[in-house]
């Protein structure tokens, strides 16, 4: 049995978690590989530090709180002046490249700034794993995973990443627990890339594909996926088991507790996943699989703000052809994905995800510009997409009646049904959004 367990940002945000989540590893002789994100707030402050040219006294101290975060945790170490020294390194080198990035202003370092976060806390989490006497061993990932020169969404060669694996990390497996870096890669230059926001699930998930694990295990600061947020609903509660599919639409259009790509890999090779908290991890999980014994009509509800409504009109498009892939080249162009889409006889309406802090392209100006060459564009903010997952949607009589007559009082802008089986959408505008999820969850989830 050989396991990949990822530990995201809240798992390894100081010294005691870190201490919780070794403890897990050293627990389950299983898990061979670890893949942990950069702690709590350290990312976001990369981001900050990456994107905006900050007075200096400002980007000092923004430097001090990310140190901080990490000295917190060397400090509690036996070996705390060797793991000092390696901390520090990393802080030097990352105020060279924020002052390159001052003058620059390339992806390129950007990426390179923002990696700093995975760096730090991986060489720490292998520290507090010899601590408690299990032997792990540091791994710079940007070895094996080889990705293109996108910056800030590069996408991996998963060909050259089994290679890889194959040469430097299978042949260690049996002798040290692996620990190594969510979200980081390189290029064929050599430089490091960063696979987006969130992108640590998804690196752990091609590890483990790459070395072809039995199971996956994301720990992070939920006992599971929740049939709805549960700050939203009171009435929410863990789901043991759901199916690939229900789990990917969730993914996509969920609460973010996966990264969307997360299942991907997965999916593609069968590795079960397992989500559960590492603050609580007797209190079990959620496991995700190709199979579920229970096939329930409304599995969970998802709410996600920001969305971007993008309505393109035009009276060309009466019976003509080509319009569609002349408004989806624009888009990709832009490395802009979609993720709904309504048509009618000369319009189409669009939504994009546009979450802040995101290192990804919104609709700017010049996207809108260039849409308007070809069309009349309509660009609508503060929207939310409420997804409905579950099974049999298509067949299940009365489920569009179901949704909707729970709702009358919404004003439901989009509605997208019939492309999955697995998935009901919608769009509110965003102050209804979550009155909606509580009504529909109290009603569809008795
Ligand atoms: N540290 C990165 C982020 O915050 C990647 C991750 O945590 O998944 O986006
Ligand atoms: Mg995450």
């Amino acid at each position: 049995m050989l396991t990949v367990a990822k530990f995201g940002g809240t798992s390894v945000a100081d010294f005691d978690a870190m201490v919780r989540c070794a403890n897990i590893v050293k627990d389950r002789a299983d898990i061979r590989v670890v893949v942990v994100s950069a702690s709590a707030g350290v990312t976001n402050h990369l981001v900050t530090l990456s994107q905006q040219i900050l007075p200096v006294p400002e980007q000092q101290s923004i430097l001090g709180k990310i140190a901080n975060i990490q000295y917190a945790i060397s400090d509690c170490l036996p070996d705390k002046d060797e793991a000092n020294v390696e901390i520090d390194a990393i802080i030097e080198q990352l105020a060279q490249l924020v002052t390159e990035q001052n003058t620059l202003q390339t992806a390129k370092t950007a990426d390179a700034i923002l990696s700093c976060g995975e760096q730090m806390s991986s060489r720490l989490f292998a520290r507090v794993l010899r601590q408690i006497e299990c032997q792990g061993a540091y791994f710079d990932i940007g070895n094996v995973m080889t990705t293109n020169s996108l910056y800030g969404k590069a996408v991996v060669d998963t060909q050259a990443l089994a290679v890889n694996c194959q040469q430097l990390l299978t042949p260690q497996l049996q002798d040290v627990v692996t620990v190594t870096q969510g979200f980081i890669g390189r290029d064929s230059m050599g430089n490091t890339t960063t696979l987006g926001r969130g992108g640590s699930d998804y690196s752990a998930a091609l590890i483990a594909e790459a070395i072809n694990a039995d199971d996956l295990q994301i720990w992070t600061d939920v006992v599971g996926i929740f049939t709805t947020d549960p700050r939203i609903a009171k009435s929410a509660r863990a789901i043991d088991e759901i199916s690939f599919g229900e789990a990917a639409e969730m993914a996509t259009f969920g609460a973010k507790i996966l990264h969307p790509a997360t299942l991907i890999p997965a999916i593609r090779s069968s590795i079960p996943v397992f989500v559960g908290s590492s603050r609580e991890p007797q209190a079990g999980g959620t496991r995700i699989m190709e199979t579920v014994s229970s096939k329930p009509t409304y599995r969970s509800i998802a709410l996600r703000r920001q969305q971007t409504l993008v309505t393109v009109k035009s009276p060309a498009m009466l019976h003509a052809s080509g319009f569609l892939a002349k408004v989806f080249a624009i888009l990709a162009s832009h490395e802009l994905s979609v993720d709904l889409i309504t048509t009618s006889e000369i319009s189409v309406a669009l939504t994009f995800d546009n979450p802040p802090g995101s290192t990804q392209a919104g609709i700017t100006q010049k996207v809108v510009e260039e849409l308007e060459q070809l069309c009349d564009v309509r660009v609508e903010n503060n929207l939310s997409l409420i997804a409905v997952i579950g099974n049999g949607l298509l067949r299940s009589q009365g489920v569009g009646t179901q949704v909707f007559d729970t709702i009358p009082q919404a004003n439901v802008r989009m509605i997208c049904h019939g492309a999955s089986d697995n998935n009901l959408c919608f769009l509110v505008p965003e102050h209804e959004g979550e009155h909606v999820v509580q009504t529909l969850h109290d009603n569809l989830f008795v």
